[in-house]
């Protein structure tokens, strides 16, 4: 074993906040930050909307300058896939056969893009969108294009959908499933988000799928072809498991991790896309993909380490922009018997709220921040504000959390 090296395997969101947190709070040992991206570690959030747009440049989307990892002694591994863990050694080899031993070791592997299975993908204008590198592509392609299909209306489809088509470009959307993001927000909000899209011109199929790429042509399961200068697929994510259940620890949709991010092995922690953990607040186990996530369950990683676990205990939010909208989400917005909405949903100016039993799960809101803030606060005190309440756009919800 390594007298004192944290080795961090994936150089991602999480990846990155381990290694800054560990030297944040003092951490004097050694670490190791392999990365398999060429990248130091960034965001991924502008990439399917700023960066894709153009506005912003790769130093932009950098969670912090590749200065930042000398001045703070992160050994920066880019580049690099870790191939083995050897958890009796103590020690990971990465595909080049240098070996690090570790006193530490974090995974950190994120999720990968899950790849449709039909004929034709793997045409030069076919593109998934999950990297910098996948954008530079993308954006290659976008010179001379004049129409673009997109596979699957979840966030990564919308949000490229929104910048494409405010780019001029024609845009078509395909989503097997019967609405709009369905993973993650509620009929209510799908249907604003359907007549959003097609009010600025792009063109939204649900319910239908894919059967192949041939040419320019997308053949779709209601036996029309469509047809497209370039393809984008954002059809989900799977977590990068592999290398820890070749490692023998135990993996359910995610590396499962306790609520301090320990999986089984006293020495391996784990954090982001790639774990399933329980939150106590929601009352069940869950696998995430979210900045919030990565970076919270990160930071609770790196206080193992350090010997002072601190229980991860979070309400789940994240956004998504598509176009001058913002929708938040906190909590969890499945399982619920009622849902009461705040504000206009006509003016693109409103909240949903929803309830199980009379209790608050979650909240969807377009373009009202202040509802999400104070939906926060009310989650993470396990408070519910009566429906007429919610209903009521003039009381202030911060009454609640804060009385007086
Ligand atoms: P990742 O960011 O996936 O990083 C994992 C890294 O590990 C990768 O670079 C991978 O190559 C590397 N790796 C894997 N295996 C190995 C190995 N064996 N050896 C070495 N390296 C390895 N979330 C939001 O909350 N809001 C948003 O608006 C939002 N927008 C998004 C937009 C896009 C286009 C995408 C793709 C995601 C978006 N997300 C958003 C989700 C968010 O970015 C992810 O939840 C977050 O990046 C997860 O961080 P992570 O570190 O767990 O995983
Ligand atoms: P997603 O949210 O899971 O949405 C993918 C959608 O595509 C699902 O509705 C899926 O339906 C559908 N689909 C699956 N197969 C299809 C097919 N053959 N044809 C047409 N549609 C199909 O995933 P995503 O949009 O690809 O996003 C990937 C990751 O990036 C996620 O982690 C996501 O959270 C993250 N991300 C987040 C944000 C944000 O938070 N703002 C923005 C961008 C990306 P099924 O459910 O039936 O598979």
């Amino acid at each position: 074993m390594a007298s004192e090296r944290v080795v961090i395997v994936g150089a991602g969101q999480a990846g990155g906040q381990i290694a800054a947190a560990l030297r944040i709070a003092g951490y004097v040992g050694e670490i190791a930050l392999v990365g398999e991206e060429i990248h130091p570690p960034y965001q991924r959030p502008p990439l399917s909307k700023a960066y894709l747009a153009g506005e912003v440049d790769v130093a932009q989307v950098l969670l912090r300058p590749a200065e930042y990892y000398v001045k703070h002694a992160i050994a920066l591994k880019l580049g690099a896939r870790v191939a083995a863990i050897d958890r009796a050694e103590h020690c990971v080899t990465l595909t080049t056969g240098e070996v690090l031993p570790y006193s530490w070791l974090a995974l950190a592997t994120g999720a990968r893009v899950r790849p449709l299975p039909i004929p034709g993908v793997d045409d030069p204008r076919v593109f998934y969108l999950r990297t910098l590198a996948d954008i530079d592509q993308i954006r290659s392609a976008l010179a001379g294009a004049a129409r673009i299909v997109i596979i699957g209306g979840g966030f990564i489809g919308l949000e490229a959908a929104a910048i494409l088509r405010t780019l001029g470009l024609a845009v078509t959307v395909i989503e097997i499933q019967d609405r709009l993001m369905p993973r993650v927000v509620s009929p209510t909000i799908s249907a604003f988000y359907l007549e959003l899209h097609g009010k600025r011109g792009v063109e939204v199929m649900t319910n239908t799928g894919v059967t192949a790429i041939v040419g320019r042509g997308v053949q779709l399961t209601n036996g029309r072809t469509v047809r497209a200068d370039a393809v984008i697929i954002g059809v989900g994510v799977v977590p990068n498991v592999e290398l820890a259940q070749a490692a023998g620890l135990a993996c359910d949709n995610g590396i499962v991790v306790d609520n301090c991010a320990r999986t089984e092995d006293p020495r391996i922690v784990a954090a982001g896309d790639c774990t399933q953990h329980p939150n106590a607040l929601l009352g069940r186990r869950l696998r995430l993909e979210s900045v919030h996530n990565a970076v919270e369950q990160a930071a609770t990683a790196a206080k193992t380490i350090l010997g002072t676990p601190h229980p991860y205990a979070q309400v789940p939010w994240f956004w998504s922009d598509q176009y001058e909208f913002k929708l938040q989400m906190v909590g969890i917005s499945t399982g619920y018997d009622s849902e009461v909405v705040r504000g206009t949903i006509a003016n693109g100016k409103f909240s949903v709220f929803y309830y199980r039993a009379g209790k608050l799960l979650g909240i969807n809101s377009v373009n009202r921040p202040m509802d999400h803030m104070q939906g926060r606060r009310l989650l993470g005190a396990g408070l519910s504000p009566t429906p007429a309440q919610v209903a009521d756009a003039a009381f202030n919800l911060k009454t609640i959390v804060a009385p007086n």
